[in-house]
Formats: structure tokens, C-alpha cells, sequence
């Protein structure tokens, strides 16, 4: 089976490509298949946005579109930012900005307690669906540390670890990662 992957973050295609590698006949991204389009995300769950984005890029391309759509929810602030994580700050994709709104949220908070969530869906040209979820559980910490990863990572410490995920290696992350959980268990149901 062919597979575009709905998405136009570097960063995630980097990782879904690494964790499906095998499993596909082809994997490619939006601006490999010539595709230049943005899906509107407003939906109010992970996974409305991630079948919108699959549905979307299905019926553009007559091909399997797989999509993900994740974020950090963060329990002392009720769960945000949540489906807003790419745009917390106001400016989609800032992860500085994010980052440092996130901290200044929970400067008066003891309990730091948070979880990724991933939500994939992969939506056949024929109208088929298929959709998994994926968590990673942890804390936040007080100062960014380390240079991988990418978006909340360097202020996220997953439970059992004393490294930020950014602090982590790529395999190591694509091992236990909310993203590898979902896709995996995306995969068990094909
Ligand atoms: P989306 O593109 O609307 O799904 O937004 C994803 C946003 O959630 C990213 O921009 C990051 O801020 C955050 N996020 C999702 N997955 C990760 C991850 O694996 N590490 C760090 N941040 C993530």
C-alpha cells in the first residue's frame, strides 16, 4: 500500500516515516506528492482533526492518507493547551513562544502533571477508516533542557525517565512516544 501522510510538519513526517519504515510499499509526504494544501483545524478533538486532515488529502489525491494530530494536555490547566498545542501562544508553530507561555502558566502550580496525545487516522480513497490513539505520560519541568525533538519536548519528562524528551535520542523517543503508540496500534488493526 501507497501512503501520503496529511501533514506539513517536517518534524512529525521525520518521525511517522521512521516508525512505519517497512510497513508500507511507500511513504511520502504532502510536498512529495506535489500537494500544497492546509487543512483547517477546527475541530474540537484530536481526532476530528485528524480525519478531517485524512479525509481531506484522500479525496485530493486518490491515495491512503494517514494523518496525526497531537498536543500536550496539561492537567493543573484542565487539559490545555490540548488540540491548541501548535498555536498556544497565538502564532501557529512557535514553539518558543509555546513553550514559554506554557511555563508562565504554571508558575503557581504544584502539580505538574501532563500526557501527549496522538490521534492517526488513515482514510482510504474508497472511503475506509481506520483510527488509533496513543498517550505518553509525564511531567513538565521548570526550564527547557536539551536539543531534540521538537514542540514541547525539551519541557517534558515522561514518567520512569529523568531526561526531557529532548534530551532523548530519536529512537529512543520513536520507542515510547504517544505517536508510536497510536501508529501501532493503527497498524494491529489493518
Ligand atoms: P498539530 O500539527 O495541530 O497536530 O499540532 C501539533 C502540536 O502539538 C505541535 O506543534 C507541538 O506543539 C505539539 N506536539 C505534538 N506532538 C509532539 C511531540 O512529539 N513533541 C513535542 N510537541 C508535540
Amino acid at each position: 500500500m501507497k501512503l501520503i501522510i496529511a501533514s506539513n510538519n517536517s518534524h512529525k513526517i521525520g518521525e511517522i516515516k521512521k516508525i512505519l519504515s517497512g510497513k508500507f510499499e511507500s511513504i511520502i509526504s504532502l510536498q512529495e506528492a506535489g500537494i500544497c494544501h492546509e487543512t483547517v483545524e477546527d475541530g474540537e478533538t484530536f481526532m476530528e482533526n485528524a480525519l478531517k486532515k485524512a479525509r481531506e488529502i484522500a479525496e485530493i489525491s486518490g491515495e491512503c492518507a494517514l494523518a496525526d494530530d497531537s498536543g500536550i494536555c496539561v492537567d493543573a490547566l484542565g487539559g490545555a493547551p490540548g488540540v491548541y498545542s501548535a498555536r498556544y501562544s497565538g502564532e501557529h508553530g512557535d514553539d518558543e513562544k509555546n513553550n514559554a507561555l506554557l511555563l508562565k502558566n504554571l508558575e503557581d502550580k504544584s502539580d505538574r502533571s501532563a500526557h501527549y496525545t496522538a490521534a492517526v487516522a488513515l482514510v482510504y480513497p474508497d472511503g475506509r477508516e481506520i483510527c488509533a490513539e496513543g498517550y505518553m505520560y509525564g511531567k513538565i519541568i521548570h526550564a527547557p533542557r536539551g536539543n531534540g525533538g521538537f514542540g514541547y519536548d525539551p519541557l517534558f519528562v515522561m514518567d520512569g525517565e529523568e531526561r526531557t524528551v529532548a534530551e532523548m535520542s530519536a529512537e529512543e523517543k520513536n520507542e515510547c512516544s504517544h505517536r508510536s503508540n497510536a501508529l501501532n496500534l493503527l497498524l494491529s488493526k489493518l
